[in-house]
């Protein structure tokens, strides 16, 4: 099956076509076809597509809104003029598989998507007030561009971490909270986490129950991941992604009561504390400069930037943090994986994120570290390193088209 992955934000949609069927999975043959990207949605936007190993196609459209952005994808995918294999009308697309920010209790696993599943994740959107409605949109935009017979499939961020036992998920307030809001943790990243759980059992031949590993999303938005016996045991986002890591733009754990003093203090709206806590902290508000990993680095060795090289301090002493806390939590773990953009490439952070945990088992091997970058996947630790340290690129993608074709072929999840 040709399966059209989306992921739409408030004003980007992100594609790509992935073949993939029950039997492809099995020997894992699955194909990438195409990739795109549309920014800018409701303006000039600028696309880029390219079909998989071709040229990339660039240029700037007015695109009003998603529905207009996704037909024009739809119209460049089955063009002669893309190239795209095997792929010549829009009989050839034969599900869209979608990236769903939150999916929170109702939502534990990928679902074919009907009005209730829509009603359901329209419920979600007071948990993710920036992420759903995107979401929703490009399930909209695709019902619409490729008809109600194409089988629509949600996949979840927050499924992986339905696993998290009660101890995880709660937080110490008063317990009707929980009861009347459903106020609790619940992880995002889910799909990312997954997948190089997945990859890393094809890599280190382990079976899911013996899968005990801490995972490392560092992007732009970054989470930790205890994952026992192959589920999500602990994670670090929460009832939003604001919880946990120090991110691009996120700051992370925070006492509480810095939004009221903030409030007497700036004499600031609880609409402008949450922007502000979202948009304006974490890298870029430590830094004063950028929410951009590359830049602060290249910032703190060029010009020994203070601000800088704190941001980035505090950035890795923050994922330190975590590790030391999943590996009392799990007691202990088989193995670190590192991914995202910053988790893929920047051997440099990975270095000071394990540097002086050697006493934990923690041995990182530099030479081999600093060889992974740039999509490489990888092993990074010393040999008699107890824990061993892995680099692997996530592949959000590939796990949504799986999770399509077993949902539309009513095939039970395979990890
Ligand atoms: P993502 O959200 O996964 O695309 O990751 C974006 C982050 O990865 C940004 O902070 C980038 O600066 C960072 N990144 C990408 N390449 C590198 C690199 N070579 N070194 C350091 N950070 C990088």
């Amino acid at each position: 099956m040709n399966i059209l992955v989306l992921n739409c934000g408030s004003s980007s949609l992100k594609f790509q076509i992935i073949e993939t069927d029950l039997e492809i999975i099995e020997k894992n043959a699955d194909v990438q076809k195409a990739k795109g990207l549309v920014e800018r949605i409701g303006g000039q936007s600028l696309v880029s597509f390219q079909a998989t190993g071709r040229p990339a196609m660039k240029a700037a459209v007015a695109l009003r809104d998603h529905r207009a952005a996704l037909d024009y994808v739809i119209r460049w995918i089955i063009s002669s003029e893309s190239q795209v294999p095997g792929i010549h009308s829009l009989a050839d697309i034969h599900a869209v598989g979608h990236r769903v920010v939150h999916g929170a209790e109702k939502f534990t696993k990928s679902v074919v998507i009907d009005e209730t599943v829509i009603r359901g994740i329209e419920d979600c959107i007071e948990l993710a007030p920036l992420h759903n409605p995107a979401n929703l949109k490009g399930i909209s935009a695709a019902k619409d561009v490729m008809g109600p017979g194409v089988p629509q499939v949600a996949v979840f961020d927050t499924g992986f971490h339905s696993t998290m036992p009660e101890t995880s998920y709660l937080y110490a307030i008063p317990y009707q909270l929980y009861r009347r809001h459903k106020i609790r943790r619940y992880g995002f990243h889910g799909t990312s986490h997954r997948y190089v759980a997945y990859r890393y059992r094809q890599l280190t031949g382990k079976d899911v129950e013996s899968t005990n590993i801490i995972t490392l999303h560092l992007g732009n938005g970054c989470s930790a991941c205890a994952i026992k016996g192959g589920s999500s045991l602990n994670t670090s986002m929460g009832l939003t992604p604001l919880e946990g890591l120090v991110m691009g733009t996120r700051g992370g754990d925070l006492d509480p009561s810095v939004i009221e003093f903030l409030s007497h203090k700036e004499a600031m709206s609880l609409n402008e504390i949450d922007a502000l806590l979202n948009k304006q902290s974490g890298l870029l508000g430590l830094s004063g400069l950028t929410n951009d990993m590359r830049d602060l680095l290249a910032e703190e060795s060029e010009h020994q930037d203070r601000r800088a090289k704190l941001a980035v301090d505090i950035f890795c002493l923050r994922v330190k943090k975590y590790i030391g806390a999943y590996l009392a939590e799990m007691g202990g773990a088989d193995a670190i994986v590192f991914t995202g953009g910053i988790g893929e490439n920047s051997a440099e952070v990975r270095r000071r994120i394990c540097a002086g945990l050697e006493w934990l088992g923690i041995d990182i091997d530099v030479a081999a570290n600093d060889k992974l970058y740039g999509g490489k996947e990888g092993e990074m630790g010393k040999a008699n390193s107890r824990v061993k340290l892995f680099v692997i690129p996530t592949n959000e993608e590939l796990l949504i088209a799986r999770d399509t074709v077993r949902s539309v072929r009513n095939a039970p999840r395979r990890w």
